[in-house]
């Protein structure tokens, strides 16, 4: 059986109040022959009440790195790294959340707030009753109607960044609040189907001096135009086709800053590296050409959707009047793994070294449309090349959409070295 004393302390820890009162209270309470168990859920209510809560009493406190998702509700003091106001679609209303994460000395959590508490990044809070739930197979807590904030005056200190600045490198599918300092590359200006009907949003390239990321503006920032250097206050990242994509939103704050500068190189990576990372908007990969696809060559597009067409029959438009194009596929294998090279008709041109006419032309004398893609096989396969561009990666394997390919003038034999070292580190 717990002691007085016991229960005391474990009630004024989980309540987030004052030892000797609770003490107080129990003991009056027994002395009135009140079981203890009974003494306690009184209490309970008592304080939970007293601190707003909905009088279901509030659950004890928690460390972070003991939450679970099967933890049900908790109560947890922690210090708030980032904050992102977002609006979100939930049962077909539109409605602000507050999102971020939260951390003690012992770890750090998403959480979500369906209400606005006022949370600000640096602030020490006593969150009280959260629900967890799964997302991602990760805790995350959710802040709602039963939840009570309470400011600490005490700072907690974590071992984790306060604040959302980060790098493009460093931004991940599923961050919130993050603030970033940006050179905007391309816009491209378009009209939506979007959830409230037709929208214009904003999308293009963003760069820092680490990578390129793709943007939405959903909001589109008359300040968000090329070769802008701006900073970007409370943008969300999700993902598309593997690779990090930044949302700007109504919530953002955009201001002008000192010009950003942009990496040039991109990110060299074996192509397992690129292929485990799920997707790279901006790969370098050097490796050999195994294969010219099918598909290479001269090939046949739909004017209404610049899908590929076979027999003048496109999937969504049935019978068309096909445009004429080029492209490539090709398969490069740098030793760790393979990727599909798509080359768009510019470097197509350039490794067949004509035009689409001459193209065309070649194919009309020789009476048989693949020779432009046999020739194209010839001059590419079994050399090695440097490729640069977004890597993507979906049911069917990776695939990278070439902004540079190249002749590789790298000495093969170093090139060998350093994928052993990888292998076996
Ligand atoms: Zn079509």
């Amino acid at each position: 059986m717990m002691s007085l004393n016991d229960a005391a302390e474990e009630l004024a820890s989980s309540l987030g109040v004052d030892k000797a009162e609770v003490k107080a209270d129990l003991e009056k309470l027994v002395s009135y022959s009140v079981p203890m168990d009974e003494a306690k859920q009184s209490l309970r209510r008592k304080y939970g009440d007293s601190g707003g809560g909905d009088g279901g009493g509030t659950p004890p406190k928690t460390d972070i790195v003991d939450i679970t998702p099967e933890s049900g509700n908790v109560t947890v003091t922690a210090r708030v790294l980032t904050v992102g106001k977002r609006s979100i679609r939930y049962e077909g209303e539109n409605q602000t959340i507050f999102e971020g994460e939260l951390a003690d000395e012992t770890g750090r959590i998403s959480y979500t707030a369906w209400t606005d508490f006022s949370l600000s990044p640096g602030d020490t809070v006593t969150v009280g009753n959260a629900g967890v739930r799964e997302w991602d197979g990760e805790p995350e807590l959710n802040l709602g109607q039963s939840t009570t904030v309470t400011l600490e005056k005490e700072a907690l200190s974590v071992p984790y960044e306060i604040g959302g600045e980060r790098d493009l490198i460093d931004l991940e599918p599923g961050d919130r609040g993050r603030t970033v300092e940006v050179q905007v590359l391309e816009t491209e200006t378009r009209t939506i189907d979007g959830r409230d009907g037709e929208t214009e949003i904003k999308s293009g390239v963003l760069g820092d001096a680490t990578t390129r990321l793709p943007f939405t503006d959903w909001e589109p920032h008359r300040e968000i135009v090329d070769g802008a250097s701006v900073r970007l206050e409370d943008v969300y990242i999700d993902e598309f086709r593997g690779v990090p994509s930044v949302n700007v939103t109504e919530f953002s704050a955009i201001e002008p800053t000192a010009e950003v500068t942009v990496s040039e190189s991109g990110t060299e990576l074996s192509v397992r590296e690129a292929v485990a990372a799920g997707g790279v908007y901006d790969a370098v990969l050097t490796g050999n050409v195994i294969e010219v696809r099918d598909g290479s060559g001269l090939i046949q597009r739909c004017p209404e959707c610049g899908r590929v067409v076979q027999n003048d029959q496109c999937r969504s438009h049935g019978q068309v009047d096909p445009e004429d194009d080029m492209r490539v596929k090709a398969i490069l294998d740098d030793g760790t793994d393979t990727v599909t090279v798509i080359l768009g008709r510019e470097l197509t041109e350039s490794v067949y070294g004509g035009t689409l006419e001459d193209a065309l032309d070649h194919a009309r004398d020789a009476m048989d449309r693949d020779v432009v893609a046999d020739e194209i096989a010839e001059k590419l396969e079994g050399r090695e090349y440097r490729v640069r561009g977004a890597l993507s990666v979906d049911e069917y394997g990776a695939n990278l959409d070439a902004t540079d390919f190249e002749e590789s003038d790298e000495d093969p034999k170093a090139r060998a070295q350093a994928f052993l070292s990888e292998v076996e580190p």
